[in-house]
Protein backbone atom coordinates (compact mmCIF):
# COMPACT_ATOMS: atom_id res chain seq x y z
CA UNK A 1 0.00 0.00 0.00
CA UNK A 2 2.85 2.40 0.88
CA UNK A 3 4.78 1.76 -2.50
CA UNK A 4 1.36 2.44 -4.73
CA UNK A 5 0.76 5.47 -2.50
CA UNK A 6 4.13 6.43 -3.55
CA UNK A 7 3.84 5.81 -6.98
CA UNK A 8 0.51 7.20 -7.21
CA UNK A 9 1.05 10.65 -5.88
CA UNK A 10 3.55 11.54 -8.36
CA UNK A 11 1.46 10.32 -11.69
CA UNK A 12 -1.89 12.09 -9.99
CA UNK A 13 0.42 15.67 -9.49
CA UNK A 14 1.63 14.74 -13.44
CA UNK A 15 -1.66 14.65 -14.81
CA UNK A 16 -2.97 17.28 -12.75
CA UNK A 17 -0.31 19.49 -13.96
CA UNK A 18 -0.71 18.54 -17.71
CA UNK A 19 -3.80 17.42 -18.02
CA UNK A 20 -5.44 20.82 -19.73
CA UNK A 21 -8.40 20.86 -22.45
CA UNK A 22 -7.24 20.10 -26.22
CA UNK A 23 -7.80 22.44 -28.85
CA UNK A 24 -10.13 21.17 -31.13
CA UNK A 25 -10.61 24.69 -33.06
CA UNK A 26 -9.64 24.98 -36.60
CA UNK A 27 -11.88 27.64 -37.97
CA UNK A 28 -10.10 28.69 -41.01
CA UNK A 29 -9.99 25.16 -42.73
CA UNK A 30 -11.12 24.76 -46.02
CA UNK A 31 -13.97 22.96 -45.60
CA UNK A 32 -15.83 25.43 -43.69
CA UNK A 33 -15.16 28.17 -45.75
CA UNK A 34 -18.80 29.42 -47.90
CA UNK A 35 -18.47 27.33 -51.37
CA UNK A 36 -17.06 24.26 -50.34
CA UNK A 37 -19.31 23.00 -47.58
CA UNK A 38 -20.02 18.93 -48.44
CA UNK A 39 -24.14 20.06 -47.74
CA UNK A 40 -23.71 22.64 -51.08
CA UNK A 41 -22.56 19.86 -53.47
CA UNK A 42 -23.16 16.27 -52.48
CA UNK A 43 -26.30 16.74 -50.02
CA UNK A 44 -28.34 14.98 -52.97
CA UNK A 45 -26.18 12.13 -52.05
CA UNK A 46 -26.24 11.54 -48.55
CA UNK A 47 -29.15 10.87 -46.99
CA UNK A 48 -30.57 9.78 -43.47
CA UNK A 49 -33.14 7.27 -42.39
CA UNK A 50 -34.76 7.25 -39.16
CA UNK A 51 -38.14 6.15 -37.67
CA UNK A 52 -41.29 8.92 -38.39
CA UNK A 53 -41.99 9.35 -34.50
CA UNK A 54 -40.55 7.18 -31.03
CA UNK A 55 -43.20 4.91 -31.43
CA UNK A 56 -42.88 1.09 -30.87
CA UNK A 57 -44.29 0.62 -34.48
CA UNK A 58 -42.67 3.09 -36.52
CA UNK A 59 -39.46 1.89 -34.69
CA UNK A 60 -40.26 -1.85 -36.07
CA UNK A 61 -41.22 -0.30 -39.40
CA UNK A 62 -38.04 1.06 -39.19
CA UNK A 63 -36.14 -1.75 -38.74
CA UNK A 64 -37.45 -3.52 -41.35
CA UNK A 65 -36.47 -1.05 -44.23
CA UNK A 66 -33.25 -1.13 -42.33
CA UNK A 67 -32.91 -5.39 -42.93
CA UNK A 68 -33.75 -4.51 -46.29
CA UNK A 69 -30.89 -1.83 -46.80
CA UNK A 70 -28.52 -3.91 -45.50
CA UNK A 71 -29.41 -6.88 -47.43
CA UNK A 72 -29.59 -4.78 -50.63
CA UNK A 73 -26.08 -3.39 -49.52
CA UNK A 74 -24.54 -6.95 -49.03
CA UNK A 75 -25.52 -8.39 -52.53
CA UNK A 76 -24.32 -5.20 -54.46
CA UNK A 77 -20.35 -6.06 -54.97
CA UNK A 78 -20.20 -1.95 -55.22
CA UNK A 79 -21.82 -1.73 -51.62
CA UNK A 80 -20.04 -2.07 -48.07
CA UNK A 81 -22.27 -1.46 -45.05
CA UNK A 82 -20.49 0.05 -41.43
CA UNK A 83 -22.01 -0.84 -38.37
CA UNK A 84 -20.74 1.73 -35.53
CA UNK A 85 -21.06 2.06 -32.03
CA UNK A 86 -19.72 4.07 -29.14
CA UNK A 87 -19.43 3.61 -25.25
CA UNK A 88 -17.92 6.27 -22.32
CA UNK A 89 -16.85 4.13 -19.04
CA UNK A 90 -17.31 5.18 -15.85
CA UNK A 91 -13.00 4.97 -15.57
CA UNK A 92 -13.81 7.89 -18.78
CA UNK A 93 -11.95 5.80 -21.12
CA UNK A 94 -14.13 5.49 -24.41
CA UNK A 95 -14.31 2.76 -26.71
CA UNK A 96 -15.17 3.37 -30.68
CA UNK A 97 -15.39 0.13 -32.67
CA UNK A 98 -16.90 -0.60 -36.17
CA UNK A 99 -17.69 -3.38 -38.10
CA UNK A 100 -17.12 -3.24 -41.60
CA UNK A 101 -19.75 -5.95 -43.48
CA UNK A 102 -19.29 -6.82 -47.26
CA UNK A 103 -21.01 -10.40 -49.12
CA UNK A 104 -22.58 -11.02 -45.83
CA UNK A 105 -19.67 -11.51 -43.60
CA UNK A 106 -17.41 -8.75 -41.79
CA UNK A 107 -14.43 -8.02 -43.62
CA UNK A 108 -12.67 -5.30 -41.33
CA UNK A 109 -13.59 -5.19 -37.15
CA UNK A 110 -12.03 -1.62 -36.33
CA UNK A 111 -11.59 -0.24 -32.62
CA UNK A 112 -9.97 3.30 -31.13
CA UNK A 113 -9.94 4.48 -27.75
CA UNK A 114 -10.10 7.77 -26.30
CA UNK A 115 -10.61 9.66 -22.97
CA UNK A 116 -12.17 12.59 -21.51
CA UNK A 117 -14.70 12.90 -23.93
CA UNK A 118 -18.18 12.75 -24.29
CA UNK A 119 -21.15 10.27 -25.51
CA UNK A 120 -21.69 12.49 -29.13
CA UNK A 121 -17.73 12.67 -29.92
CA UNK A 122 -17.52 9.05 -29.30
CA UNK A 123 -20.25 7.81 -31.83
CA UNK A 124 -18.90 10.46 -34.48
CA UNK A 125 -15.08 8.32 -33.66
CA UNK A 126 -17.15 5.31 -33.91
CA UNK A 127 -18.83 6.85 -37.30
CA UNK A 128 -15.09 7.60 -38.68
CA UNK A 129 -13.49 4.93 -37.72
CA UNK A 130 -15.65 3.12 -39.97
CA UNK A 131 -17.06 4.94 -42.70
CA UNK A 132 -12.97 6.51 -43.88
CA UNK A 133 -11.60 2.59 -44.53
CA UNK A 134 -14.46 1.88 -45.90
CA UNK A 135 -15.04 5.06 -48.95
CA UNK A 136 -11.13 4.59 -49.45
CA UNK A 137 -11.88 0.16 -50.53
CA UNK A 138 -11.36 0.04 -54.55
CA UNK A 139 -14.73 0.37 -56.43
CA UNK A 140 -17.01 1.33 -53.49
CA UNK A 141 -20.25 3.34 -54.76
CA UNK A 142 -22.52 3.01 -52.30
CA UNK A 143 -21.87 2.76 -48.39
CA UNK A 144 -24.80 1.88 -45.65
CA UNK A 145 -23.54 3.52 -42.56
CA UNK A 146 -25.92 2.24 -39.60
CA UNK A 147 -25.07 4.13 -35.98
CA UNK A 148 -27.41 4.32 -32.89
CA UNK A 149 -26.58 8.30 -33.23
CA UNK A 150 -28.15 9.89 -36.15
CA UNK A 151 -27.41 13.01 -35.31
CA UNK A 152 -24.17 12.98 -34.63
CA UNK A 153 -24.19 11.95 -37.77
CA UNK A 154 -26.13 14.68 -39.68
CA UNK A 155 -23.21 16.67 -38.49
CA UNK A 156 -21.20 15.81 -41.49
CA UNK A 157 -23.17 18.06 -43.37
CA UNK A 158 -22.87 21.01 -40.41
CA UNK A 159 -20.68 23.87 -41.81
CA UNK A 160 -20.41 25.92 -38.90
CA UNK A 161 -17.69 26.06 -36.51
CA UNK A 162 -18.13 23.48 -33.78
CA UNK A 163 -16.39 21.90 -30.66
CA UNK A 164 -16.38 18.51 -32.68
CA UNK A 165 -14.12 20.12 -35.81
CA UNK A 166 -11.25 18.24 -35.26
CA UNK A 167 -13.02 14.57 -35.08
CA UNK A 168 -14.87 15.91 -37.82
CA UNK A 169 -12.69 17.35 -40.32
CA UNK A 170 -10.72 14.23 -41.62
CA UNK A 171 -14.15 12.31 -41.77
CA UNK A 172 -15.31 15.50 -44.35
CA UNK A 173 -12.38 15.48 -46.30
CA UNK A 174 -12.70 11.76 -46.95
CA UNK A 175 -16.40 12.06 -47.39
CA UNK A 176 -15.76 14.99 -49.77
CA UNK A 177 -12.74 13.13 -51.75
CA UNK A 178 -15.37 9.80 -52.12
CA UNK A 179 -18.36 11.84 -53.16
CA UNK A 180 -16.47 14.01 -56.23
CA UNK A 181 -14.49 11.03 -57.59
CA UNK A 182 -17.36 9.68 -58.83
CA UNK A 183 -21.09 10.52 -59.32
CA UNK A 184 -22.52 7.51 -58.23
CA UNK A 185 -20.69 7.32 -55.00
CA UNK A 186 -23.16 7.80 -51.93
CA UNK A 187 -23.49 7.81 -48.24
CA UNK A 188 -26.76 6.53 -46.69
CA UNK A 189 -26.93 6.54 -42.62
CA UNK A 190 -29.43 4.42 -41.31
CA UNK A 191 -30.54 4.71 -37.70
CA UNK A 192 -30.65 2.02 -35.16
CA UNK A 193 -31.04 2.50 -31.46
CA UNK A 194 -29.01 -0.31 -28.94
CA UNK A 195 -32.26 -1.16 -27.41
CA UNK A 196 -33.51 -2.74 -30.91
CA UNK A 197 -31.31 -5.20 -30.79
CA UNK A 198 -30.61 -5.88 -34.24
CA UNK A 199 -28.12 -9.08 -34.20
CA UNK A 200 -25.67 -7.13 -36.45
CA UNK A 201 -25.52 -3.99 -34.47
CA UNK A 202 -25.41 -5.67 -31.43
CA UNK A 203 -22.34 -7.33 -32.24
CA UNK A 204 -20.69 -4.37 -32.22
CA UNK A 205 -22.34 -2.60 -29.07
CA UNK A 206 -21.30 -5.42 -27.17
CA UNK A 207 -17.69 -5.53 -28.11
CA UNK A 208 -17.69 -2.12 -26.97
CA UNK A 209 -19.37 -3.12 -23.60
CA UNK A 210 -16.59 -5.84 -22.77
CA UNK A 211 -14.28 -3.90 -23.98
CA UNK A 212 -11.67 -2.92 -20.70
CA UNK A 213 -8.90 -0.34 -21.07
CA UNK A 214 -7.04 1.26 -18.69
CA UNK A 215 -6.54 4.88 -18.27
CA UNK A 216 -3.18 6.41 -19.33
CA UNK A 217 -1.94 9.32 -17.91
CA UNK A 218 -1.19 12.07 -18.38
CA UNK A 219 -4.50 13.10 -20.42
CA UNK A 220 -6.21 15.84 -21.70
CA UNK A 221 -9.65 16.34 -21.99
CA UNK A 222 -11.94 17.47 -25.09
CA UNK A 223 -13.78 21.24 -24.84
CA UNK A 224 -17.06 19.22 -24.57
CA UNK A 225 -16.01 17.28 -21.86
CA UNK A 226 -14.41 20.15 -19.96
CA UNK A 227 -17.81 21.48 -20.41
CA UNK A 228 -20.01 18.74 -19.36
CA UNK A 229 -17.80 18.40 -16.09
CA UNK A 230 -18.28 22.19 -15.31
CA UNK A 231 -21.75 21.66 -15.71
CA UNK A 232 -21.89 18.66 -13.84
CA UNK A 233 -19.77 20.39 -10.67
CA UNK A 234 -22.08 23.07 -10.95
CA UNK A 235 -25.53 21.10 -10.91
CA UNK A 236 -23.81 18.82 -7.86
CA UNK A 237 -23.45 21.96 -6.10
CA UNK A 238 -27.15 23.08 -6.59
CA UNK A 239 -27.84 19.78 -5.81
CA UNK A 240 -26.25 19.77 -2.51
CA UNK A 241 -27.74 23.41 -1.33
CA UNK A 242 -31.09 22.53 -2.10
CA UNK A 243 -31.10 19.61 -0.13
CA UNK A 244 -29.30 21.28 2.90
CA UNK A 245 -30.83 25.03 2.70
CA UNK A 246 -33.72 26.12 4.64
CA UNK A 247 -34.60 28.36 2.08
CA UNK A 248 -36.83 26.28 0.07
CA UNK A 249 -38.74 26.31 3.07
CA UNK A 250 -39.22 24.20 6.01
CA UNK A 251 -42.70 22.68 4.63
CA UNK A 252 -41.26 21.66 1.28
CA UNK A 253 -42.17 18.09 0.36
CA UNK A 254 -39.23 15.92 -1.01
CA UNK A 255 -40.89 13.88 -3.52
CA UNK A 256 -39.79 11.11 -5.34
CA UNK A 257 -39.53 9.96 -8.90
CA UNK A 258 -40.74 6.28 -10.35
CA UNK A 259 -37.58 4.71 -9.20
CA UNK A 260 -38.15 6.04 -5.58
CA UNK A 261 -35.00 8.38 -5.82
CA UNK A 262 -35.77 11.89 -4.19
CA UNK A 263 -36.19 14.29 -7.11
CA UNK A 264 -33.39 16.82 -6.79
CA UNK A 265 -33.29 20.07 -8.88
CA UNK A 266 -32.02 19.96 -12.83
CA UNK A 267 -31.80 22.48 -15.61
CA UNK A 268 -32.36 19.07 -18.53
CA UNK A 269 -35.19 18.03 -20.06
CA UNK A 270 -37.43 21.22 -18.53
CA UNK A 271 -36.25 20.70 -15.16
CA UNK A 272 -37.28 18.32 -12.10
CA UNK A 273 -40.98 18.82 -11.59
CA UNK A 274 -42.55 21.02 -14.11
CA UNK A 275 -42.74 18.37 -17.11
CA UNK A 276 -44.41 15.91 -14.59
CA UNK A 277 -47.18 18.03 -13.76
CA UNK A 278 -48.13 18.88 -17.49
CA UNK A 279 -49.87 22.13 -19.00
CA UNK A 280 -52.41 22.73 -16.76
CA UNK A 281 -51.98 26.34 -14.90
CA UNK A 282 -54.27 25.92 -11.54
CA UNK A 283 -52.76 21.95 -11.49
CA UNK A 284 -49.43 23.40 -11.50
CA UNK A 285 -50.38 26.33 -9.35
CA UNK A 286 -52.37 23.82 -6.76
CA UNK A 287 -48.83 21.66 -7.09
CA UNK A 288 -47.33 24.40 -5.62
CA UNK A 289 -48.95 25.53 -2.78
CA UNK A 290 -49.15 22.21 -1.67
CA UNK A 291 -45.31 21.28 -1.88
CA UNK A 292 -44.81 24.29 -0.69
CA UNK A 293 -47.27 24.65 2.35
CA UNK A 294 -47.91 28.13 0.92
CA UNK A 295 -51.62 26.90 0.59
CA UNK A 296 -54.89 28.71 1.62
CA UNK A 297 -55.10 25.68 5.03
CA UNK A 298 -55.69 25.91 8.13
CA UNK A 299 -51.82 24.95 9.05
CA UNK A 300 -50.91 27.69 6.91
CA UNK A 301 -53.19 30.36 8.42
CA UNK A 302 -52.35 28.85 12.06
CA UNK A 303 -48.39 30.13 11.13
CA UNK A 304 -49.44 34.06 9.20
CA UNK A 305 -53.32 34.36 9.95
CA UNK A 306 -54.24 33.24 14.04
CA UNK A 307 -57.29 35.28 13.99
CA UNK A 308 -58.62 33.04 11.29
CA UNK A 309 -60.24 29.48 11.39
CA UNK A 310 -57.72 26.55 11.64
CA UNK A 311 -60.23 23.72 11.42
CA UNK A 312 -60.93 21.06 8.53
CA UNK A 313 -64.90 22.14 6.75
CA UNK A 314 -65.25 17.96 7.12
CA UNK A 315 -65.11 18.77 11.03
CA UNK A 316 -62.41 16.17 11.89
CA UNK A 317 -59.26 17.76 12.17
CA UNK A 318 -58.69 21.20 14.58
CA UNK A 319 -55.74 22.07 12.22
CA UNK A 320 -56.49 21.41 8.85
CA UNK A 321 -52.64 20.11 8.25
CA UNK A 322 -51.40 19.19 4.47
CA UNK A 323 -51.23 15.18 5.24
CA UNK A 324 -54.77 15.83 7.14
CA UNK A 325 -55.95 16.90 3.37
CA UNK A 326 -53.70 14.56 1.60
CA UNK A 327 -54.47 11.31 3.50
CA UNK A 328 -57.34 11.45 5.79
CA UNK A 329 -60.21 14.29 4.87
CA UNK A 330 -63.53 12.57 4.20
CA UNK A 331 -64.00 15.49 1.57
CA UNK A 332 -61.65 13.02 -1.08
CA UNK A 333 -63.12 9.99 -1.89
CA UNK A 334 -60.47 7.61 0.04
CA UNK A 335 -59.36 5.52 -3.11
CA UNK A 336 -57.47 8.38 -4.76
CA UNK A 337 -54.81 9.55 -1.90
CA UNK A 338 -51.41 8.77 -2.41
CA UNK A 339 -50.26 5.35 -1.26
CA UNK A 340 -46.16 6.68 -1.35
CA UNK A 341 -44.37 9.44 -1.48
CA UNK A 342 -43.91 9.51 -5.23
CA UNK A 343 -44.95 12.75 -7.79
CA UNK A 344 -47.18 10.99 -9.69
CA UNK A 345 -49.26 9.78 -6.89
CA UNK A 346 -49.76 13.05 -5.61
CA UNK A 347 -50.67 14.49 -9.13
CA UNK A 348 -53.12 11.50 -9.49
CA UNK A 349 -54.53 13.02 -5.93
CA UNK A 350 -54.89 16.96 -7.35
CA UNK A 351 -56.44 16.08 -10.68
CA UNK A 352 -59.24 14.21 -9.36
CA UNK A 353 -59.81 16.38 -6.56
CA UNK A 354 -59.81 19.80 -8.18
CA UNK A 355 -60.84 21.70 -4.62
CA UNK A 356 -57.94 20.10 -2.92
CA UNK A 357 -55.56 23.23 -2.22
CA UNK A 358 -57.52 25.44 -4.33
CA UNK A 359 -59.23 29.23 -2.95
CA UNK A 360 -62.48 27.81 -4.07
CA UNK A 361 -61.97 24.99 -1.26
CA UNK A 362 -64.45 26.24 1.87
ZN1 LIG B 1 -60.96 17.31 6.51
Amino acid sequence: MKQQANLKSPIKDVNERLNSVRNYFNPLHPLFSPGFWIVNHFSGRISFHSPSSSSDEDLYQHLQSLNLAFRSSQVNHNSVAVIADGGVKKSHVATAAAHIWADNSVIKQLRVYSLNVISIEVELMAIRTGLIPAMEIDNIHDITVITDSITTARKILESKVNPLQSMFIPLAATAKTFLSKDGRNKIHFWYCPSRAEWPRHKLVDDQVKATSCAPTFPSKESHLFSKKKEYDNSLCEWQTHFANSLKKGHYFLNFEDEKEIVIKPTYAKGGSWLPIIGFSNSLCARFTRMTTGHAPIGEYRQRFFLQLPTSCPCGKAEVQTREHIVMECDRHDPSTRPCNIIINSFIHFLADNPEAFSFDNG
